[in-house]
This record gives structure tokens, C-alpha cells and sequence, in this order.
């Protein structure tokens, strides 16, 4: 089969499309037919061995995906071959023709949601659902920033947001960005690159009672300035560190917390998906697709997934 390879650390042209043996699978796996492959920043930060991620090669990039189930081991109960899946993680890589599914993190994928919507779901989907109700604990009613809403992550969890009644305010980083969050039916768009952009909300009455934040190193701060009492920020992305005011803290009962998708139990990743399945079907949920590659383009994938400009998920179309 065809599969995306590195063989050491580097940039996006250590990737090369390679044949390669097709994986096989164990009695407590699937092999699943990829149809689409998501593209996502931590993929970069594995094949180039930052941020504490590391690997062994030969690597075959790629956490989750959207394919057709085509073998199933004897001990997997709860899916056939033929079932649409997609998962946030897998065994041996998604940029590849085949992978090996693990049951634990694999999901069902309404007829109604197209291959590459689908692989915008996995680590994206699962992340915005997690940090939003999982982490956050986020309530009807109560107002929450997606600090960085435009890209893979954000734009899932401002839809998210929404269907559960909360009131959104989003930041994007351009006017195509700032488009497509009034699409996206946010409440309040606010633009990151602006000077004072959270003044408005520098109250303990106006505060945001939830912040969803992509780029800790640089927000944090000013973050927990625009917190509401008892407000609480999720860190969901962060590459680097940053100098806070505690006492920000104390003046709001507020609370700062981490979230990393592999931290979830399976108990509560089949509480997330089968929250996600009616969201997707029904449409209320609707993945943005920015852009598609072939899988030999991959490397240029990895090249535009860390640049600034948003407007969706980057996905590897296998069918193309
Ligand atoms: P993405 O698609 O590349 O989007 C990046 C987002 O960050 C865009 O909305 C971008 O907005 C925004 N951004 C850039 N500069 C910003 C700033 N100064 N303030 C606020 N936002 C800013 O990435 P993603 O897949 O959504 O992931 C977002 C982050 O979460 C990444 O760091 C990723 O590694 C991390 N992540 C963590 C987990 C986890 O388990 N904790 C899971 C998935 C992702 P513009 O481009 O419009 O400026």
C-alpha cells in the first residue's frame, strides 16, 4: 500500500511517499481503509520531535482519519466490515492507504457526513467537546471566548457552543477569519491582533465565564483579566511559557486548567462521541474544510497547518 514515511526528525520534506506492507492487525484491532486523513498541528510537532513528542521510525504521520472498516479482530465487539468510522487516534497512521484501529478510539460516522468532514472530527471534534463540557463544564446560558476559533479545533467548538445555548464570543486573526465566524453563528467576533480586544470585558460583572484557549504562551494573561468570578480558561494549545498576575486568580475565584485529548478515559470518549453523533447527523455540527490534499502532498499540509490565517481543517483526501 501507499503510506507517507519519515525515517528521522526534521521538516516537512523528511515525508516521502513510500509502498510499503499492508499493516496487520491483532485480535483486539480493525484495519480500516482510509478515506480521508486529518492534518493536525501536534502531527508536526511529532515528525519533528518538538514539544516533548517523540517517535519511532519508520514513522507514518497522521492521529486520526475517516475510512471504511475492511477487517475486524476476533475479540472487537461493536463494529463490521463496511461500517463508516472515524477515530482520533490510530495504530499506524492515517496517511497511509490502510491503518490499524483501535476500537477504543474509533467511532461510528453518520451516513449523512462526507469522508473529509469526517477526519475533521477526530482530534479536533473530540477536543472541542472535551475542553468545552468534559474540562470547562460549560453550562446554557454562560459566555465563553474560543480564543483562536478559526482553525481546526476553534470552529468545531464555536458549533458546539452554540447547539448548547451558550452565549460565544470568538477571536479570529483576519477578516476571512472574522467571515467565517459570523458564519459560524458566534455571538461577538473579536480579532486577536488588535490592541485591548478583551477590554469590553475587564469586569468581574462582564467577564467571561469560560475561555477556551489556543495559544496559551501568549494569551493566559489577559485571559484572566477578562474573567468573570468564578470564570474558568481550559488550555487546549500553549508552545511556550508566560509570565502571569496571579492575583488575577484570587480577585475572581477563577481557575486555569490543562487539557490534553489523550488524558480521556474510554468511558468518557464513548460519552463524547455518541454526544457528537446526533450533533453531526442532524447537522447542527458541520466541519469546515479549508483545504484538501492528495496524500503525496503531505508535506505541504504540514508546512500550512502552523501558518497564521485560519479558516478550518487541512485533510488528506485519499479518494481524490
Ligand atoms: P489550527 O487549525 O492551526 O488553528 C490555530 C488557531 O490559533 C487559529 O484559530 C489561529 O487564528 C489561532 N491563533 C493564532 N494566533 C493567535 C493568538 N495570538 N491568539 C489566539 N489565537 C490565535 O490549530 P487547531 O488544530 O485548531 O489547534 C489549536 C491549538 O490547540 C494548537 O496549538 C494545537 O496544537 C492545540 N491542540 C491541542 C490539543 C490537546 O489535546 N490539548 C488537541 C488539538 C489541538 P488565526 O489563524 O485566525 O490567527
Amino acid at each position: 500500500m501507499k503510506a507517507m514515511c519519515s525515517h528521522e526528525y526534521g521538516g516537512p520534506e523528511v515525508l516521502r511517499l513510500e509502498d510499503v506492507e499492508k499493516p496487520r492487525i491483532n485480535d483486539d484491532q480493525m484495519l480500516i481503509q482510509v478515506k480521508a486523513a486529518g492534518v493536525n498541528p501536534v502531527d508536526t510537532y511529532i515528525r519533528g520531535g518538538t514539544n516533548n513528542y517523540s517517535t519511532t521510525f519508520p514513522h507514518t504521520p497522521g492521529m486520526d482519519g475517516a475510512g471504511e472498516v475492511v477487517e475486524v479482530g476476533a475479540n472487537v465487539t461493536g463494529f463490521c466490515t463496511g461500517d463508516r468510522v472515524f477515530f482520533h487516534r490510530c495504530v499506524t497512521g492515517s496517511a497511509a492507504e490502510f491503518t490499524v484501529g483501535d476500537p477504543a478510539t474509533t467511532y461510528k460516522l453518520p451516513d449523512s457526513v462526507s469522508w473529509v468532514e469526517g477526519a475533521c472530527m477526530g482530534v479536533p471534534g473530540l477536543t472541542a467537546y472535551r475542553a468545552l463540557f468534559n474540562r470547562g463544564q460549560a453550562r446554557a446560558g454562560e459566555s465563553v471566548l474560543i480564543h483562536g476559533a478559526t482553525g481546526a479545533v476553534g470552529t468545531v467548538a464555536v458549533q458546539l457552543a452554540k447547539a448548547a445555548g451558550l452565549n460565544v464570543t470568538a477571536s479570529a486573526g483576519t477578516e476571512e477569519g472574522e467571515r467565517l465566524l459570523r458564519q459560524l453563528g458566534a455571538d461577538q467576533i473579536v480579532n486577536h491582533r488588535t490592541e485591548d480586544y478583551l477590554q469590553p470585558w475587564h469586569s468581574l460583572d462582564d467577564g467571561f465565564d469560560l475561555i477556551i484557549e489556543m495559544l496559551a504562551d501568549v494569551n493566559l494573561d489577559r485571559d484572566l483579566k477578562a474573567l468573570a468570578r468564578r470564570g474558568r480558561v481550559v488550555v487546549v494549545g500553549s508552545r511556550g511559557s508566560i509570565e502571569i498576575t496571579p492575583r488575577d486568580l484570587m480577585a475572581r475565584d477563577a481557575a486555569v486548567m490543562g487539557m490534553a485529548l489523550f488524558n480521556g478515559t474510554p468511558a468518557e470518549f464513548r460519552q463524547i462521541s455518541q454526544a457528537l453523533y446526533p450533533l453531526l447527523d442532524g447537522g447542527l455540527v458541520k466541519p469546515v474544510v479549508r483545504k484538501t490534499f492528495s496524500l503525496e502532498n503531505l508535506p505541504q499540509a504540514h508546512t500550512e497547518i502552523l501558518e497564521s490565517g485560519a479558516a478550518g481543517n487541512l485533510v488528506i483526501d485519499l479518494e481524490a
